[in-house]
């Protein structure tokens, strides 16, 4: 994606290609030749998130509507990649939003939940600032997100049994303060 003059990305080829190195492997053999450039790509493309800017990405799709609802998307997949090992985790968040006044395109959500996935990430974080931003965004009466993931970190590393799933949870606005509310969404997306 980005491959300007000065572009990071030139520097991370080089240091894919020193890390090949490190690890033992000769950078210039023929299956190795176009990684560090591939590495690099796919890499960016992964930490995409850090310089989107969410106002641009939604200002066309929030619409003036008196709709008082629930409005959730279930089962947004995402692709992040934990910071702590910089190995994939991944899954499905459901994300949902009380109106007030204001509804976003639904098409917007899984964009929302990429701009914060494609970042060096802790899960709990991940989840808290989907559901922030999207508060701020809609101005809504609340907002609750649920991500559901498989950490290679731990699966590759043989921490934690494969397939095994970590669930974290933000509840804001009235889904924290109504039982109700919050009861409702649990049960919409199966929990
Ligand atoms: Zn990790």
């Amino acid at each position: 994606m980005n491959d300007q003059p000065g572009d990071p990305s030139k520097a991370v080829q080089e240091l894919f290609r020193r890390l090949i190195e490190e690890l033992g492997e000769d950078p210039d053999r023929q299956g190795l030749r176009g990684t560090p450039e591939r590495a690099a790509g796919s890499l960016t493309y992964l930490t995409g998130g850090y310089g989107a800017d969410l106002g641009a990405l939604l200002g066309d799709a929030l619409f003036e509507q008196q709709y008082d609802e629930m409005v959730l998307v279930k089962n947004v997949p995402f692709y992040s990649l934990c910071e702590h090992h910089l190995l994939p985790f991944f899954g499905a968040a459901h994300v949902a939003y009380m109106p007030r006044g204001r509804v976003l395109g639904l098409s917007k959500i899984p964009r929302v939940v990429d701009v914060f996935a494609r970042r060096l990430q802790l899960q709990e974080r991940m989840t808290r600032e989907i559901a922030e931003a999207l508060l701020e965004l809609t101005a809504a009466k609340g907002v609750a997100v649920v991500v559901e993931a498989r950490h290679l970190c731990m699966e590759m590393r043989g921490v934690e049994k494969v397939g095994g799933q970590t669930v974290t949870s933000c509840m804001l606005g009235i889904f924290r303060s109504d039982p109700r509310t919050r009861g409702e969404f649990l049960n919409l997306i199966g929990r």
